[in-house]
């Protein structure tokens, strides 16, 4: 079996009186696409943020580890120097800066010139309207493009995790099988995805393994196929 990059154990957080995860056990290995599915509210966003450190102050209990390193108390900037990348709900684009410039801040961590303009170039072939654009502010594209732009950001690095929070959230149907198609196509290339998704159709058809997570806790997991085909999480999840 392939390496464990990620393992969260026993995680719970609250936040104040509101008890939003309530011990989740998760684990993602080398290569996979794991999707974390559920309802509004689930905790889904909540657990990602566990994972990055960006929650707000509340109590948190439980281990995470990437790599087999404790992540506890990292500073989340900190995450991408160990080629660990987020790509939040809301996209966190830096909306003052230009489209190109957003692509060199992912890359922020490399010293390869050369390597870092050829990986814009590619990003750009995969997203010609950011080329068209590259020299707009990024506050002023659409939410589409911001996805975009968000993705190609998060891959400049070369993460060997990639955290994705919703990124179909707000897109037009068009939009959402683009960025799914991209989210195949890095997997396809071996990068290790942990993917929340409210659509659970789209997220399973692209996954290795599911999660579904219902009021804070991990209700089923399992092949991501087995789960489309599983008549509970098409009654409770894929509307059918
Ligand atoms: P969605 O798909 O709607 O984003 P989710 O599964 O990602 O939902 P979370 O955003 O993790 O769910 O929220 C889990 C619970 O925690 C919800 O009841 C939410 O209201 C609560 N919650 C989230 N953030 C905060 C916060 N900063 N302060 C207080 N409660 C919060």
């Amino acid at each position: 079996m392939s390496e464990t990059i990620l393992k969260v154990a026993g995680l719970k957080v609250a936040y104040g009186g509101i008890k939003a995860v309530k011990g989740v056990d998760l684990e993602v290995r080398r290569g996979e696409l794991v999707t974390l599915i559920g309802a509004n509210g689930a905790g889904k966003t909540t657990t990602l943020k566990a994972i990055t450190g960006t929650l707000p102050p509340c109590k948190v209990d439980g281990t995470i580890s990437y790599l087999g390193q404790p992540l506890a108390g990292k500073q989340s900037f900190r995450l991408v120097e160990q080629k660990l990348a987020m790509v939040p709900e809301g996209r966190g684009v830096f909306t003052r800066m230009t489209i190109h410039e957003n692509l060199l801040m992912g890359a922020y961590t490399r010293r390869d010139q050369a390597g870092i303009d050829a990986d814009i170039e590619k990003w750009y072939a995969v997203f010609p309207r950011l080329k068209e654009r590259s020299a707009q502010l990024a506050g002023t594209l659409s939410g589409g493009e911001q996805q975009m732009l968000a993705m190609a950001r998060a891959l400049m690095c070369h993460p060997t995790l990639l955290l994705l929070d919703e990124p179909s959230m707000g897109l037009s149907p068009i939009m959402v099988e683009k960025i799914f198609e991209v989210i195949r196509d890095v997997s396809r290339q071996g990068i290790t995805i942990l993917l929340v998704e409210q659509n659970a159709k789209l997220a399973l058809q692209a996954a290795h393994r599911g999660y579904v997570m219902d009021s804070g806790a991990v209700t089923m997991t399992g092949n991501a196929r087995d789960m489309l085909d599983d008549p509970r999480v098409q009654a409770a999840y894929l509307g059918e």
